[in-house]
């Protein structure tokens, strides 16, 4: 990679045998830092994957905290849509570290297409992976590299390409310096789609998405839905949400509280069920009408 520009090469000295996904999951950092590699480091690297992973009664606490997860059993279908809802703190972003192997459960066991997470090598597992997290990495330096950084060795149609599926490639042109504009001057929204301009650079078949529009706007929003729901088709994807057009979108749907799952299901019978799902649901949708009320109101006047 001799022709790529300083920050990538800086980032890969720095990181050099951290993977992708671990880098853009900034929130990460504390713990590579502490132990950049997770044992067991098995050896299983198939060259493809179904997608599917099992959850079998795990049990999970951080290092020195109380109990974080307690008896998960759960299905990801390979291919289809999987939501998790539930309150914060009730486990949703933990569940995705542990199917990234960020770390590894207690109790019970995790399998990827049948195999034991532990016995995957570590890197090719990740591999499979893209993530895209409330906030995502974004370094100094153009926008063509900073999207790049999903597939190093990428030509700048391929990452011109990969903006167009974000619907990021229009604003870009419109900036005076095109792609090499400083990626860091860019809204929050533009720069969730540089991180799914990766993710399409990259094209993993698993995408883990957690709370992707979280610190966005109600256009912004619509936006990266737009965006993401295009790379969502025939990938296996793991979504955690407030927004409630992207739950609705699932296939199936978790509910978590105080780390277990306590219902599970599609939104229809979950709504039938008149509990966690149905009392969340709703509230979100109150305090949505009720955005919508002020907008009004605003519009009024
Ligand atoms: P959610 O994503 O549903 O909001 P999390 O999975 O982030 O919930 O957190 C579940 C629980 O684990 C919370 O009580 C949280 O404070 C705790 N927790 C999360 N990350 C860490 C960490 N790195 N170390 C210790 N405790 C953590
Ligand atoms: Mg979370």
């Amino acid at each position: 990679f001799n022709n790529v520009s300083a920050p990538i090469r800086q980032l890969h000295r720095i990181y050099d045998d951290m993977n992708d996904a671990m880098i853009y999951a900034e929130g990460y950092f504390d713990i590579l830092e502490a132990d950049s590699e997770i044992e067991p480091n098995g050896h299983h690297a198939p060259s493809t994957t179904n997608g599917t992973f099992e959850l079998r009664n795990v049990d999970f606490s951080y290092p020195n905290s109380v109990k974080t997860l307690q008896g998960i059993d759960m299905r990801i279908e390979s291919g289809k849509t999987t939501a998790l809802v539930g309150l914060s703190g009730a486990g949703k972003s933990t569940i995705i570290n542990l199917l990234c192997k960020f770390y590894l459960p207690q109790g019970g066991e995790i399998l990827l297409d049948g195999i034991n997470l532990n016995d995957y090598d570590n890197g090719a597992l990740r591999e499979k992976i893209g993530l895209v997290l409330q906030r995502n990495h974004i370094f100094k330096g153009s926008i063509e590299d900073n999207i790049r950084y999903g597939k190093i060795e990428a030509s700048f149609e391929e990452v011109q390409e990969a903006a167009r599926k974000a619907y990021l490639h229009e604003q870009i042109m419109e900036l005076k310096e095109g792609y090499a504009h400083d990626a860091t001057l860019l809204s929050g929204g533009q720069q969730q789609r540089i991180a799914i301009a990766r993710l399409f650079l990259k094209n993993p078949p698993i995408i883990f998405l957690d709370e992707p529009t979280a610190s966005l706007d109600a256009i912004a929003t619509e936006q990266i839905k737009n965006s993401l729901d295009a790379i969502q088709k025939n990938r296996t994807v793991v979504i955690i949400s407030h927004s409630l057009s992207q739950i609705l979108d699932a296939d199936y749907i978790y509910v978590l509280k105080k780390g277990e799952v306590v219902e599970s299901g599609t939104h229809d019978s979950l709504m039938d069920v008149k509990g966690t799902y149905r009392e969340i649901f709703d509230a979100s949708a109150r305090s949505l009408n009720l955005e919508k009320l002020v907008q009004s109101y605003k519009d009024e006047k």
